[in-house]
């Protein structure tokens, strides 16, 4: 689940990493107010408004139709009034969000840490996830830091540090050192880089975070070390554990169907396919995207209905898959291994009457338990559903019916 900047900022502070301070805000009038407290925390007329959605590239990102940057520097109240009026309500589009673009339905109105003297403000790259193939964390800092970090991780991989975290002993005081030493800092802003490390990944590791990406890392002429990005990612899984991030979602920012379908468990991803699926199990939902493909067709989704495949969840499932308009067929492909196929065969015929006419044609491949007699209750339903035992068999109906 990804959350706003201002909410990961949120969860930095409480480790104790120091951030860019802000107040957010979903008026105008509501940024004027967060202006007035932040320019009396600071004491200075500069603050910067930062458009809060769910995507990257807010910096270099403009709101559609205008040349207005997803995030501003204002030196006045005046400023602030432009400009949290020109991003409230209307459409950023940056590199992260597609052409398609997100609406701002919030800023955030943060102190300006670039403060004017500062002669040499130093942007770093930190970031903390998941090594998959290393089966553990790892810490990934750069002295590249500020807006474009996949391009140096491309063409100048040698300037992208990492540290690896043994599961078994945690994140260690020599590898903050080594990170900070690696960094170039040195005196006291390379004390206030391990105190950073230190922080981040006790706070990483405590909300059960998948990500953790801090661009740019500020080091400041008086050598402080602040967190002036936050993207945070928190893990799906373990949200069962924090009820009170689990209550930072932001359903407005995620796509209405994968919302609909984490609603009625089921485990949905939206494509630009024809051919709709229907799977249980994610295992089985990948090799059946990869066989339309075969096939040469294209999935309109990845859809895991769950092993207890049932007439609700076959009904949602129709129905989540039949609101993409692109959907010329749908492959219903169920492993009968704990659930029986004559059962998830009356589901699909149970839910199809529901939902009344289907106006695809429906491919239903059952293989597992009692098979035969769930190709049997296909067949003998009258419906538009045709059956297959055979995967390859069924990849093919599923091209013949769409011719
Ligand atoms: P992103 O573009 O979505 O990653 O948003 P960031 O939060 O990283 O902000 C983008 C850019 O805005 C940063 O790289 C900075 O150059 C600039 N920026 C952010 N905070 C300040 C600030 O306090 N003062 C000034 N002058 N610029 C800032
Ligand atoms: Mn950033």
């Amino acid at each position: 689940m990804n959350i706003h900047e201002y909410q990961g900022k949120e969860i930095l502070s409480k480790y104790g990493v120091r951030v860019q301070r802000g107040v957010v805000a979903s008026t105008v009038e509501e940024a004027e107010k967060a202006y007035q407290e932040i320019s009396e925390l600071t004491n200075s007329k500069f603050a910067v408004v930062k458009s809060q959605i769910h995507a990257g590239g807010r910096g270099k990102g403009k709101i559609r139709g205008t040349e207005q940057r997803g995030v501003q520097l204002a030196k006045s109240a005046e400023d602030v009034k432009t400009i949290a009026s020109n991003l409230l309500g209307n459409t950023l589009v940056t590199i992260q969000t597609g052409e398609e673009g997100k609406v701002v339905n919030k800023v955030l109105v943060a102190e300006d840490v670039y403060y004017p003297g500062d002669s040499e403000p130093k942007e770093l790259y930190v970031s903390i996830l998941l090594d998959r193939t290393k089966a553990c964390n790892v810490i990934m800092a750069s002295t590249e830091g500020g807006m474009d970090i996949e391009e140096v991780a491309e063409h100048t991989p040698e300037k992208i540090i990492k540290e690896w975290i043994d599961p078994r002993v945690g994140f260690q005081g020599y590898q903050a050192r080594n990170v900070a030493y690696k960094l170039g800092l040195t005196g006291n802003a390379n004390k206030e880089m391990v105190k950073f490390l230190t922080s981040l990944y006790k706070a990483y590791d405590e909300t059960d975070s998948s990500m953790f990406e801090i661009n740019p890392v500020l080091k400041t002429s008086d050598d402080k070390i602040l967190a002036v990005d936050a993207k945070v990612n928190l893990d799906d899984n373990a949200l069962f554990r924090h009820p009170d991030l689990a209550a930072l979602r932001d359903k407005s920012e995620e796509d209405p169907m994968e919302v609909e379908a984490s609603e009625s468990d089921l485990n949905y991803v939206k494509l630009d396919g024809n051919v709709g699926c229907m799977v249980n199990g994610a295992g089985l939902a990948m090799a059946t995207m990869d066989i339309i493909k075969l096939y040469g067709g294209e999935p309109a989704n990845f859809l895991d209905v769950g092993g207890g495949a049932n007439a609700v969840t076959v009904e949602a499932g129709f129905r989540l898959i039949l609101k993409d308009p692109n959907v010329k067929a749908i492959f219903v492909n169920i492993f009968g291994g704990i659930v029986r196929c004559d059962r998830v065969a009356n589901g699909i015929v149970e839910a199809y009457k529901k939902i009344g006419e289907i106006p695809v044609p429906i491919v239903v491949r059952l293989q597992g338990t009692n098979a035969e007699e769930g190709a049997k209750i296909i067949n003998e339903s009258g419906l538009k559903v045709y059956s297959a035992v055979k995967l390859k068999e069924a990849a093919e109906l599923v091209q013949k019916v769409l011719a």
